[in-house]
């Protein structure tokens, strides 16, 4: 039976990769800081892991890979929402988005990519974001974390080839998550963060659902996908940044116009 490693898996989209994974008859451990509210139907076992904890996550993925003899897909897909100008923003913001939204990723892959080197295959799949992508404003320690996921993935793709592993980062641009209800979590507040939903409310396109971009991830991973951008939004702005990196920066300019409100200042309050 095929197994799956899913952090993040109790909420959003990891959960809706749970769901779909399960109903493909893999057997899935979610591997969150809570469990999930209504726990997903098929064969889904909770371990409560904090991703920033190297050795937990190291030790999850020697028990679950020995219990059931293999490991073939691990996503490293726990995240938080970290938002605010760069001039609210405090070292502490940066250090919360990169231990949990960069050295999650690294811990998952550290555990998991010997494992799966050893025994010759195996897919590691890293959430990053649209964010990772593009130059997305007020949300500077988010937009580098997810830089860097896009980054390590893709040169671990090129390195594990060679072992029979295969890499692929999910780039979603704004999915109808907890995510945006939750921004700075733990974190002194900032305007925009405290109103996450409602300023992205306003940015072009509907936020999409979460089980439409768990269908897209397995059908990205089924086809052998490098880097898997939903909804078709987000793949417009992708080649947007590409072909015109001058170009993306003036789009977000204007969105950071946009989402700081009529009177240059982000709604909220404040
Ligand atoms: P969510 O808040 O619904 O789910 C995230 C899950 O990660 C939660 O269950 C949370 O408990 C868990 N988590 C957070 N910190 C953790 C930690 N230290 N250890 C273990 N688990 C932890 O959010 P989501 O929208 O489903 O986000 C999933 C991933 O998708 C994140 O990496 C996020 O950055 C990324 N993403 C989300 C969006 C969006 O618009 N929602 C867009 C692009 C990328």
């Amino acid at each position: 039976m095929r197994t799956a490693i899913v952090t993040g898996g109790a909420s959003g989209i990891g959960l809706a990769l749970v769901r779909a994974l399960a109903g493909r008859g893999v057997s899935v451990t979610v591997a969150d800081l809570a469990e999930p509210a209504g726990p997903p139907a098929g064969k889904v076992e909770f371990a409560r892991v904090d991703v920033t904890d190297a050795e937990a996550v190291a030790a999850l993925v020697g028990r679950v890979s020995a219990e059931r003899g293999r490991l073939d897909f691990m996503f490293n897909n726990a995240g938080i929402a970290v938002g605010g100008t760069a001039l609210e923003m405090t070292r502490e913001h940066w250090d919360r988005a990169i231990d949990v939204n960069l050295r999650g990723v690294v811990h998952g892959v550290l555990a998991a990519y010997p494992v799966m080197a050893r025994q010759g295959f195996g897919h590691i799949v890293n959430t990053a974001s649209l964010a990772g992508l593009v130059p997305a404003p007020l949300m500077l320690p988010y937009t580098a974390g997810k830089h860097a996921v896009v980054g390590l993935s893709l040169a671990l793709r090129a390195e594990a080839a060679a072992h029979g592993v295969r890499v692929c980062v999910v780039c979603p641009g704004f999915v109808d998550t907890p995510l945006l209800d939750n921004a700075n979590p733990g974190l002194p507040a900032t305007r925009i963060g405290s109103a996450a939903r409602q300023v992205i409310g306003r940015a072009p396109g509907r936020l999409y659902p979460a089980d439409a971009l768990a269908a897209d991830v397995l059908r990205g991973i089924a086809r052998g996908r490098a880097v898997i951008v939903a909804p078709a939004s987000g793949r417009l702005a992708w080649r947007l940044a590409r072909l015109w990196p001058g170009g993306a920066v003036r789009v977000a300019r204007l969105a950071a116009g946009l989402a700081s409100g009529p009177d240059g200042r982000s709604p909220g309050g404040g």
